[in-house]
């Protein structure tokens, strides 16, 4: 278990939900990361953030709200564009709108500074979780399509701008880490210890509720009375939404779709 995973400073909290028991990695102002992405496996749903409930997965047919941003058929989608439920000082809805969004684990290499994309020798690094919106999904997608292996690939992320975690990507060739086997067994030893499962990455970007939970959230909010929530929303690049793969929730092999 690796800090940004479950419970690891006081044991499983239970009363967490799944998505505030994962710590996803967030890049500060400025900073610069060597990272690779050994499975590549990305897990993908469409969520809305609710206060009082976290993220929730959204009721509406995916290939309506990725085409349409909306599908009325969601009381999610419909409380979005609901006059009566506006954060007046923020003039803005109180219920997020529909948005895909992705979680992927990955390695974070140990550098010299969070300035620096230098891998220090011998490779040493952490697992962490990142969360990205379509825009950043869309920059992995182009690089696949080109016939890039993501899997076996080192990349530089420069944090652009922190509170929406808008991320450059830039390609760094061949992985580090990949070089010679001792490294390769440790640090893929590493990772398959420490990542989260495609049950938990899921859980990163949403979780089901039921309609009744829905009805009761949108009556307290409407009564002014929100529920406390432990957890804040987390600004993402709200950017198009892609129209690659992933119209289901669920988790994929990006590497996959475009062959070895
Ligand atoms: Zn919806």
């Amino acid at each position: 278990m690796t800090p940004k995973a479950f419970g690891i400073y006081s044991g499983i909290d239970d009363t967490l939900r799944p998505q505030q028991r994962v710590q996803t990695y967030k890049f500060e102002q400025g900073e610069i990361a060597r990272v690779t992405f050994p499975d590549m496996r990305i897990a993908s749903g469409i969520s809305h953030w609710v206060p009082g409930l976290g993220y929730v997965f959204c009721f509406g047919d995916p290939e309506v709200v990725d085409k349409m941003r909306h599908d009325p058929n969601c009381p999610l989608c419909a409380a979005n564009l609901d006059p009566t439920l506006v954060d007046q000082a923020k003039n803005r809805p109180l219920i997020g709108k529909a948005t895909r969004r992705f979680a992927v684990n990955f390695w974070k290499y140990l550098t010299r500074s969070r300035t620096n994309d230098t891998a220090l020798v011998p490779v040493q690094g952490t697992v962490e979780v990142l969360k990205f919106a379509g825009s950043f999904y869309a920059k992995l997608s182009d690089m696949a399509a080109k016939g890039l292996d993501l899997r076996k690939t080192d990349f530089r992320i420069r944090c652009e701008e922190a509170q929406f975690q808008n991320l450059a990507l830039t390609d760094l060739g061949a992985a580090v880490y990949l070089q010679d086997k001792e490294t390769a067994e440790r640090v893929l030893k590493q990772f398959q210890e420490d990542r989260l499962d495609d049950e938990d990455l899921l859980a990163v970007i949403g979780r089901e509720v039921s309609l009744d939970e829905v009805e009761a959230a949108l009556e307290r909010l409407r009564a002014g009375k929100q529920a406390s929530t432990t957890s804040s929303p987390v600004s993402l690049a709200d950017g198009s939404v892609t129209t690659a793969a992933a119209s289901e929730v669920g988790t994929f092999d990006l590497s996959s779709l475009f062959g070895d």
